[in-house]
């Protein structure tokens, strides 16, 4: 008999909580959290978990969660009710979608049509809640859903909401305030972006805005600058939430790499880690519902406490898994750490199989540190490994790709050859991503790669790592991938395709229908003076910094990580 799915609030009984919330009380300002996604990945999202966590705090506001069913396909969202009192969207005050990734953004039509919500802020009156938008897409770029929002939350939660929701708890109390009066209002507070009072116009020179004096020209990111000040871990436990069987705990925001295909490396910038205290404290919360400790951070072995947390959490009883792991950061240690903590399968990312292609996408790592990262790996009793690849990069020539087979080659040997001795040789994973170029990254300016020659190269790799022993090939499909693309890079223009989207429709025909130029959009190398639709956003890092990387990418020139204080691409100064 096939599992049964549960409804979310029948998850929500089997929940447990590290906290007491409010329940449902008319007083309170009512806000709805949304994950635009099951809700399986909802609870499994630290962001998700701490908004929510952030805003029941108050004793004014009062905040529930809705995620989408699990549906069979053709099925419809029909309604969406809170997990935590079967409330609808309309009963609330404020709805608040958390959106982390770009392809989730085909889920908002259901659900403003399951919600009985008008899709467009334009459609809405004063009768309806508003919506705000928040989340890291938020904040590298808002502009695909910014029709549909009221309010868009650019940056970090914790510096954002406690002003904004004072905000809209008075304008709540007065009830008199006109809506277009209370965004204004709303729009002077940092990081609120209001886009009703922008109007995109599209030229040769790009996308720019024209807005009234009334409203700042741009929208600041914002981000917390004392970790240690607001605590971001698992709040409610459940066993059916992704990583359910741990507790995660966020280490640390932003990396010092500056991989230049990386929009996490630049948005979350500066770099910022909690204290050990902070941590272990936050740990034995933890660990009075789990015995596994998650540690979150884009660079886990770049904490610099890294060892002394893992002991500290080890010393309590607690097993510990780590989100991410540098191959320059990984040694005996480390690796004796993590078999001892329950670890035997790891993954690492080399992104490029040749030194050129590294040196251009400043991942900053040798073969020879990848190849003893392998060794030091398996000597350590780690049996499977994944490698994570992207193809399509800036500047990647046909020998860039034979240079990936070539360092599988390398890898799978040295594998063989240890596990052959220890009497187990475990699995090799090879996964292969097409490269997007994504906003606010040195690679804005670049173009994707073309369909054609996408499927060429993994067709490839596909077959030379068929011929690797206990290789296993994956590879991100090319049409999901040329999709992302144009969900990440968008502008307004592409809210209004998103339903048919939504429904299955074919992407090239959406465009051609909409005059959307798709393949220019998503293929043409810009411009240095073009300007982007993400660009009504000041990420804080300098356009100029980004421009001036690229181009270093472009002769292979390396950019050192960045050292807290310095004040080379802006952010710190
Ligand atoms: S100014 Fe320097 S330290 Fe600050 S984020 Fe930029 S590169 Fe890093």
């Amino acid at each position: 008999m096939a599992n049964k799915v549960l409804s979310p609030n029948q998850l929500h009984r089997n929940e447990e909580f590290g906290t007491c919330y409010h329940s449902w009380n008319e007083g309170r300002y009512r806000i709805a959290l949304i994950y635009p996604n099951g809700y399986q990945q909802g609870m499994g999202n630290l962001g998700f978990q701490t908004v929510y966590h952030l805003i029941n705090e108050r004793e004014d506001c009062l905040c529930e969660r809705f995620f989408l069913p699990e549906l069979s396909s053709g099925q419809g969202v029909k309604s969406l009710l809170s997990v935590e009192s079967d409330h609808p969207l309309r009963d609330f005050d404020l709805i608040a979608l958390s959106i982390s990734f770009e392809n989730d953004y085909l889920h908002l039509p259901a659900i403003f049509a399951a919600g009985n919500i008008p899709m467009f802020a334009r459609q809405r009156s004063d009768d309806d809640p508003l919506v705000l938008f928040g989340g890291v897409c938020a904040f590298i770029n808002p502009e695909p859903f910014a029709e549909m929002a009221d309010l868009i939350a650019v940056g970090e939660a914790e510096p954002i909401l406690s002003l904004l929701l004072d905000g809209l708890r008075n304008d709540h109390q007065q009830a008199s305030v006109q809506r277009n009066e209370l965004l204004l209002a709303l729009a002077q507070l940092p990081g609120v972006y209001v886009p009703r009072f922008y109007q995109p116009s599209y030229t040769e020179a790009g996308i720019t805005y024209q807005c009234s004096e009334a409203v700042p020209k741009n929208i600041k990111r914002q981000y917390l600058h004392d970790l240690d000040s607001s605590a971001s871990r698992t709040f409610i436990q459940s066993n059916a939430a992704e990583f359910g069987h741990m507790s995660l705990v966020e280490v640390s925001r932003g990396c010092t790499r500056g991989c230049r295909f990386c929009a996490a490396g630049f948005v979350y910038l500066p770099p910022r880690e909690r204290s050990l205290d902070n941590l272990l404290q936050q740990s034995d919360e933890g660990l009075c519902q789990r015995n596994r400790i998650g540690l979150v951070a884009a660079a886990i072995a770049d904490y610099s406490q890294v060892v002394p947390l893992q002991k500290g959490i080890i010393a309590r009883g607690g097993d510990i898994s780590v989100s991410s792991l540098r191959l320059d950061a990984i040694d005996a240690e480390a690796v004796a750490l993590l078999t001892q903590a329950g670890h035997n399968s790891v993954a690492i990312a080399p992104e490029a199989g040749s030194q050129r292609m590294r040196d251009i996408i400043n991942k900053g790592l040798s073969e020879e540190q990848i190849l003893s990262a392998v060794h030091m790996l398996a000597d350590g009793g780690i049996r499977h490994l994944k490698l994570y690849f992207l193809i399509g990069l800036p500047f990647e020539e046909m020998a860039d790709i034979e240079a990936i087979v070539a360092l599988v080659q390398k890898v799978s040997a040295i594998r063989q050859a240890g596990g052959k001795a220890r009497g187990h040789i475990g699995n090799l994973t090879v996964s292969v991503n097409p490269f997007i170029p994504k906003p606010f990254t040195p690679f804005q300016w670049a173009g994707m790669e073309g369909e054609k020659l996408l499927k060429k190269k993994g067709r490839l790799l596909q077959s030379a790592c068929s011929r690797i022993p206990n290789t296993r090939y994956l590879m991100e499909s090319v049409r999901l991938s040329i999709l992302q693309a144009f969900l990440s890079r968008g502008d307004r223009r592409i809210s209004v395709m998103l339903p048919e989207l939504a429904k299955g429709a074919n992407l090239r025909q959406i465009c051609s229908t909409a005059g959307f130029p798709l393949i220019d959009e998503l293929t043409r190398e810009r411009r240095q003076d073009e300007s982007f639709a993400w660009e009504i956003i000041d990420s804080g890092v300098q356009r100029g910094y980004l421009w001036r990387e690229y181009q270093r990418a472009a002769q292979q020139h390396l950019t050192p990580p960045c050292v807290p204080g310095c004040c080379r691409c802006g952010v710190c100064n």
